[in-house]
């Protein structure tokens, strides 16, 4: 059995207890990842805090010179990292292929270090006084990720948090562990130093042990909201600068007057890409009067009963399996609940089977209409290929649906009326939104970050906000020369 080891100072530690991985659409076990915990965590830090002076003290404008070495390698090894993550997550080669496009992007926005770490100069704020603020690295910061996007989440940390000096341990889903292993290989031979970054695997015991040890000074997590929550509560009570995104319940408000097709083509492919198990996914359409509802749900029934699923060596596959089977089961029990509640089941994804491949982690595209906000299918994440419709009477009622709704991670409008759309982006309360664009996730000179429960911190992650969660701010005052002779002072005077 392949046994998937931690990385630490570049080398291979793989002993210790395992947890098994399965390739989702055979449905069987294909290697088993070693669990770290506390132990593992110290070898990570020793080395990695021994490692950061260095590379602190590296110019920038080196560092950027491994960013670009970085970019080149994701574009030459891109076909290898996608089938590493289609392997272990199940979703399809041209998915797994966008995902380290995305990740990309915040390389590319990393190579700009040099420019990003410019501070600001005042000469002569007072007689022959100057201040100038600089941004510095935070020391040995970590990454928690979760199982959907082994690739891109982690290179939303991973390229701002080096590129401004820090260094970094990743601790990725152990679900997935195989793409995070491959991707420190291409940063170590891009050029980072050994130490520079480390890779630990496991679950709550490596977690815990990263949230209490006092040689990380800062968090970045991933992952659902009741985590993200632990995450924040109790990084933030051992003194360090932690950000926590989690879950999400994105909805797609359908207006009278828009492109029915347009809307239908976003649903299908914001709803059940990637199996649905995407933070940005649409899971609730909201069209806005009875005849926009009737007339989406026609266009979208066939569409979901005709998707075509399957493994992602096939080409034509437009979704794959489910990460495990226990994850699989529970988004089922979700069906079983929607229809249980008296939502109607317009397509019924339950007992999907794929010839030659029985043992697989499959369910089919499911539609719920006439759910409502009290049914559990409508407040709870469900994280997978079900799409619920609530019908609003209005758009104020469709704003208010949304406003009221605790996760606030992404959600969009499709409309040919400029000025709803601009009230919808004005009064909507969630973190990104789309007008006519259903995934509105931000391209990496912005930053990606959700409101309410969708996240927890100050501080959104890549892009401009990225670069202030792994620095902090210094401000210099000097007076030169210094044979300035004015006498002590013992009260403020106007410069
Ligand atoms: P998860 O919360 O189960 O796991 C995330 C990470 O936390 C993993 O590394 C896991 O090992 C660790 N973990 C799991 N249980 C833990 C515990 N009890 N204590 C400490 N650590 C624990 O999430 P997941 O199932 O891997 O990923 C799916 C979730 O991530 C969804 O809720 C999705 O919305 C969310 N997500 C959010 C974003 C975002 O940007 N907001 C992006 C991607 C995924």
């Amino acid at each position: 059995m392949n046994r998937i080891g931690h990385v630490i100072a570049a080398k291979n530690y793989s002993a210790g207890p395992a947890t098994p991985v399965f390739n989702p659409a055979t449905g069987e076990q294909t290697a088993e990842v070693a669990t770290g915990g506390p132990n593992e965590i110290d070898r990570a830090v020793a080395a990695a805090a021994a490692a950061f002076p260095a590379w602190a003290a590296t110019t920038p404008a080196r560092r950027a010179r491994v960013m670009y070495e970085m970019r080149r390698l994701l574009v030459a090894r891109a076909d290898s990292l996608a089938r590493a993550i289609s392997a272990e997550h199940g979703k399809t080669h041209t998915d797994a292929l966008g995902e380290v496009a995305r990740g990309q992007e915040v390389v590319e926005f990393a190579c700009g270090i040099p420019h990003l770490l410019k501070g600001s100069f005042s000469k002569n704020v007072s007689g022959g006084v100057d201040t100038h603020d600089e941004r510095q690295p935070l020391g040995v910061v970590a990454g928690i990720t979760p199982f959907n996007f082994p690739v891109m989440v982690p290179l939303w940390m991973m390229p701002m948090a080096l590129a401004c000096g820090n260094c970094f341990i990743l601790k990725p889903s152990e679900r997935d562990p195989s793409a995070p292993n491959l991707l420190h290989e291409l940063w170590r031979e891009a050029g980072l130093p050994d130490g520079v970054l480390g890779v630990v695997h496991g679950g709550k015991a490596a977690v815990d042990a990263i949230l209490d040890h006092p040689g990380i000074a800062a968090v970045s997590f991933v992952g659902s909201t009741p985590i993200a929550e632990y995450v924040y509560a109790r990084g933030a009570a051992a003194g360090k600068r932690v950000q926590a995104l989690g879950g999400a319940k994105n909805h797609l408000v359908v207006m009278p007057d828009a492109d029915l097709d347009q809307a239908a083509d976003a649903l299908m492919g914001a709803g059940y890409g990637s199996a649905g198990e995407r933070c940005m996914a649409v899971s609730v359409a909201v069209p806005v009067g009875e005849a926009t509802a009737d007339a989406l749900v026609a266009r979208l029934k066939p569409r979901v009963a005709a998707l075509k699923i399957g493994p992602a060596t096939d080409t034509t596959a437009e979704m794959g399996p489910l990460v495990t089977a226990a994850h699989r089961d529970k988004v089922t029990s979700y069906i079983d609940a929607g229809q249980a509640e008296g939502a109607e089941l317009v397509v019924d994804g339950r007992g999907l089977k794929l010839q030659g491949y029985d043992k697989g982690f499959w369910l089919g595209g499911t539609l719920l209409d006439r759910v409502t906000p009290a049914m559990r299918v409508y407040r709870e994440e469900i994280f997978g290929p079900v799409l619920s419709v609530v019908r609003a009477r209005t758009y104020d009622e469709a704003v208010g649906l949304i406003n009221a709704h605790p996760f606030a991670n992404g959600t969009a409008l499709f409309t040919r009326d400029g000025d709803a759309a601009r009230d919808f982006a004005d009064r909507i309360q969630v973190g990104m939104v789309g007008i006519n664009v259903p995934i509105p996730v931000p391209v990496g000179t912005h930053s990606f970050g959700g409101w309410k429960s969708s996240i927890f911190g100050s501080h959104g992650v890549y892009g401009p906000e990225g670069l202030h969660f792994y620095t902090r701010l210094k401000t210099v005052t000097s007076r030169w020369p210094t044979g300035v002779r004015g006498g002590a002072q013992f009260h403020f005077t106007e410069r």
